[in-house]
């Protein structure tokens, strides 16, 4: 098997999902000289961020301030986000929004012309700004259309299985073209990691199939660490199946009840009621499932029926459509049955607020990475804002660290075509399928809603031996020509690393906070973990924790949070 293209960039991005294309689109721009490459195993505009619903947060009315979204998100975040990362994200807001509006996104407006924004979870007035209940793909079709007008190559349909890095350097990616079967090297200065969340690791999920976790995993093996990788976000609303209902549906003022047609939220988070943070709202819906007041099919009801048709079909037209197809329910006659779905990775790459990894060369962005802005819980509207203001700001970081790198080091390019190879070879009886139920079923049962010691310590051993399985994966089909049996094998491989990464983070945080909520631990401890970890992988494969001060600048913590 050997490599049959050899590409030269200045910087190749691996993603192009809004982070990624938000990076070359305003590299691009900037730098019109650097040859700048992005790779994406799907089309870019059929990558993950598309599927957004709600918004995207910015304080933009005459009568917000970014220092009142800042204060809302490290709240909400349980105090875990780093303060300067959270402040450029928050400070950064609005200019990304006007950028975008100036590029061609169709926001929803006011009679006046000012920005329409709704309401979302945590935050104390209306700050999302929103394309009805479609704004990802609106962000994502517009952001395509301005990357391809500037000039980024574009190589769609490539899966990238290896990063190459040696002694602590960024050398490039080794990918294969699904539709030709290609095998390309990528070599450059610079590359950014912009490969999106791992929600799959769980099985249910409001992810794509394609959130399989494979640049965290990459970049973990190349010797940069995951970061708060213990933290997976929950949303409150999923349908039976794990899609989506966003949260703009009680955004725009839909209720939540039980079976006895109580809303319920009023005894969980009295003033915010349904607009409490996703971990809270998520977990009460949860306790009114587990203390018999869910209906009989393990769910609550969203009910939307007081907004009227007419709002529904303005604002909400997708919701509509997403249940009557999947849960068979027109939310203008009837409630609609959910349940917490899993949704959204705060831990990732570690970077720092120029999104450089450890490894020189190498940068993360986008919810690959871990900056940290959204803590142990992400607010709703704070990831799309993530992936423009971080891609923008790896579009400054990026192009003025350009150094003349060495010739990548061809043994490690060797190396890793040697592994590649060895897939094909014989012997191995693992099934990939069987493999990836087993890995989701211990994540669930392991570090699902709610913890405690026990279950995770089975799930820890439990992922030791999955990953060791691994080993036992052959590919039988030898042609690389729209080969998923090799692509599923593949993400496998990378799911199997941060679910192991996550099971290895979350043992050691006695205590609760956000995301992770122990039974064991039900309160949140700030003398001993108000602190990120960081989750190493060791050339033998073996992982370690570390961890890193969360940086305070101006906001001391609270030791309780309350809405
Ligand atoms: C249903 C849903 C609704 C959401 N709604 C909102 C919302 O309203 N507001 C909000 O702020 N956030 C929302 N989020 C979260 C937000 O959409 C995501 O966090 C964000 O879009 C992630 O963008 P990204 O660019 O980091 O990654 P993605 O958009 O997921 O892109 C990842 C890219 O990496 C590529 N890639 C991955 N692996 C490989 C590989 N091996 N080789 C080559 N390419 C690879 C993919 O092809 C893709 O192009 C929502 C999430 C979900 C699941």
């Amino acid at each position: 098997m050997n490599i049959t293209d050899r590409f030269e960039f200045d910087v190749v991005i691996m993603g192009a999902g809004l982070a990624g294309m938000s990076a070359a689109a305003k590299m691009a721009e900037d730098h019109p000289q650097l040859k700048v490459a992005v790779l994406s195993k799907v089309h870019p505009v059929r990558s993950h961020s598309g599927a957004a619903q709600g918004g995207i947060n910015a304080a933009v009315a005459a009568d917000d301030k970014w220092a009142d979204h800042y204060y809302d998100t490290l709240k909400g975040g349980w105090f875990l986000g780093d303060q300067d990362a959270v402040r450029a994200l928050t400070e950064e807001a609005p200019e990304a929004i006007y950028e975008l509006d100036r590029w061609g996104v169709m926001f929803d407006r006011l009679p006046d012309g000012a920005f329409a924004q709704r309401p979302f979870g945590g935050q104390r007035r209306n700050r999302t700004c929103y394309v009805q209940d479609l704004t990802g793909h609106a962000l994502l079709s517009t952001m395509y259309e301005i990357m391809v007008k500037k000039g980024v190559a574009v190589f769609d349909e490539w899966f990238v299985f290896a990063l190459v890095a040696d002694a602590g350097r960024f050398f490039g990616f080794l990918a294969f073209d699904l539709k030709t079967g290609r095998i390309g090297w990528f070599g450059a200065k610079a590359g950014l990691i912009a490969t999106g969340g791992t929600g799959r690791i769980f099985g249910q999920s409001s992810n794509a199939l394609i959130n399989t976790g494979d640049g965290m995993a990459l970049a973990l093996r190349a010797g940069a660490p995951l970061k708060d990788i213990e933290f997976f976000q929950f949303h409150p609303t999923g349908l039976l199946n794990g899609i989506l209902i966003t949260e703009g549906a009680r955004g725009e003022g839909g209720y939540l009840i039980n079976k006895d047609g109580e809303r319920f939220m009023a005894r969980y988070a009295p003033k915010f009621m349904e607009l409490a943070p996703r971990d809270l709202v998520a977990r009460s819906i949860h306790t009114e499932i587990m203390e018999g007041r869910g209906f009989e099919d393990g769910c609550v009801r969203l009910d939307l029926r007081h907004l009227g048709a007419e709002k529904i079909k303005e604002r909400l037209p997708q919701i509509r459509e997403i249940a009557m197809y999947f849960a068979g329910v027109d939310p203008i006659a009837a409630p609609i049955p959910v349940r917490p779905t899993v949704h959204y990775t705060m831990g990732g790459v570690h970077v720092d607020v120029h999104c450089a990894t450890p490894i020189r060369g190498l940068y993360a962005a986008g919810e690959a990475a871990c900056v940290s802005v959204h803590g142990a819980n992400r607010l709703g509207g704070n990831s799309l804002l993530e992936t423009v203001v971080f891609g923008r700001r790896a579009a400054q970081t990026i192009p003025a660290a350009l150094d003349g790198a060495p010739a990548a080091p061809a043994a490690a390019i060797a190396r890793e075509m040697a592994a590649f190879a060895a897939l094909f070879g014989d012997g191995g009886k693992e099934n990939v399928a069987e493999l990836r139920q087993d890995l989701e079923r211990t994540m669930v049962a392991g570090f699902g809603l709610k913890r405690e010691a026990a279950s995770m310590t089975t799930g820890l051993q439990e992922m030791d031996a999955l990953a060791a399985r691994w080993d036992g994966v052959r590919v039988r089909e030898k042609n690389l020509i729209f080969n998923l049996e090799l692509v599923r094998a593949l993400e496998l491989r990378h799911m199997l690393d941060v679910g192991r990464a996550c099971a290895c983070a979350s043992l050691p945080r006695q205590e609760s906070r956000g995301s992770h909520f122990r039974y064991d631990f039900p309160k949140m401890d700030n003398a001993h973990f108000l602190k990120h970890s960081l989750v190493s992988m060791t050339p033998g494969g073996e992982l370690a924790l570390g961890e890193l001060p969360v940086t305070i600048v101006d906001v001391p913590p609270l030791d309780e949070i309350k809405y």
